[in-house]
């Protein structure tokens, strides 16, 4: 058996198209979808990714808005920058770049984003929102990687559903949406806590590796026709690699090829996804926006 290849660009394109045409139609109407960017410090991953999500935000007929603060910022001045965020009306969702410097509360900046703008789904307020199961911007990863499974045509219903991985950013919010009756699985979530992690790979029809350690998951710990979805970027050194590195999944892609029904590749896989998500959130941002002001015109 060779897996099928879940082409995380493809799929991205075919989105990124319905959000061009939204944001069109918003822009026809005078109001042109705007993203909040906020980067402290000089990460070059960080660097990338802020730059990455400026790019897709011009290609799709988004505005983005940097503001670029040093490394040394006290926290005061990034809640002020958000705050200004918060209120400045061209502006509908809010990407502070993580990880934030050390000396700042990462928590407590995230929790100062207006829920309305909060396009990464990760205040307190839309994490509720989205363990309830109410209307709410939910965070790109884990949306990303339900739409790539869906949109792949895997049988989710009934399936059982492990997730390696249990961070605030991928894993738990992972658990909550396979498990939302839209998708209907049965989820386990293992962590450096779980005792013999083969067996509970071995019985998902759904695997989901998000632990960020490179070939974690080796070909014998999947079940056979299993959709597995690698979510790790970790960097590994190859000398004969322009930058001495590239970038490998948590899966051990070769040889799960053989055994898998479907997976992603890294990269290629995941990694669009979640970029497509964050646009996507920001369109629904503006739009909903525009259906307060005409609300109370
Ligand atoms: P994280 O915060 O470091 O969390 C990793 C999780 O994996 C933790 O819950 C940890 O368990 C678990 N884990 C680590 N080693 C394990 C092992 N040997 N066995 C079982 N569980 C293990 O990482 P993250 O932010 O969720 O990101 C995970 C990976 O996804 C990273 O490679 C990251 O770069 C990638 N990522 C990719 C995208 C994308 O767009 N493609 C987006 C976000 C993240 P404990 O809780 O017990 O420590």
């Amino acid at each position: 058996m060779s897996a099928r290849i879940i082409d995380g660009k493809k799929v991205a394109e075919e989105i990124r198209a319905e959000i061009k045409a939204r944001a069109a139609s918003l822009a026809k109407e005078g109001l042109v979808p705007g993203l909040g960017v906020i980067l402290v410090g000089e990460d070059p991953a960080s660097l990338s990714y802020v730059s990455a999500k400026e790019k897709a935000c011009a290609e799709n007929g988004l505005k983005s808005f940097e503001r670029r603060l040093p490394a040394s910022a006290t926290e005061a001045e990034l809640l002020a920058l958000v705050s200004e965020f918060n209120h400045d009306p061209s502006i509908h969702g809010i990407l502070v770049q993580l990880p934030l410097p050390k000396h700042i509360d990462e928590r407590k900046v995230i929790a100062a984003i207006t829920p309305e703008k909060d396009v990464d789904g990760f205040t307190p307020i839309n994490v509720g929102r989205m363990v309830l199961d109410e209307p709410c911007f939910l965070p790109c990863t884990p949306a990303g990687v339900v739409e790539l499974i869906k949109r792949s045509g895997v049988k989710t219903d009934g399936a059982r559903a492990v997730v390696v991985g249990r961070s605030n950013i991928v894993g738990k919010p992972l658990m909550n949406l396979l498990v939302r009756r839209s998708v209907n699985a049965t989820v386990t979530v293992c962590h450096t806590g779980t005792k013999d992690l083969a067996v509970h790979c071995r019985e998902a029809d759904i695997l989901v590796a998000c632990a960020g350690k490179a070939g974690l998951i080796s070909a014998d710990m999947i079940k056979p026709g299993a959709c597995v979805i690698d979510v790790g970027v970790n960097r590994v050194e190859d000398p004969g690699a322009k930058n001495g590195y590239r970038l490998k999944g948590d899966v051990d892609y070769e040889g799960a090829l053989a055994v898998a029904g479907w997976i992603t590749p890294v990269p290629g896989g995941v990694g669009p996804m979640t970029i497509t998500m964050l646009l996507a959130n920001t369109v629904e941002a503006a739009a909903r926006h525009k259906a307060m002001q005409g609300a109370f015109a």
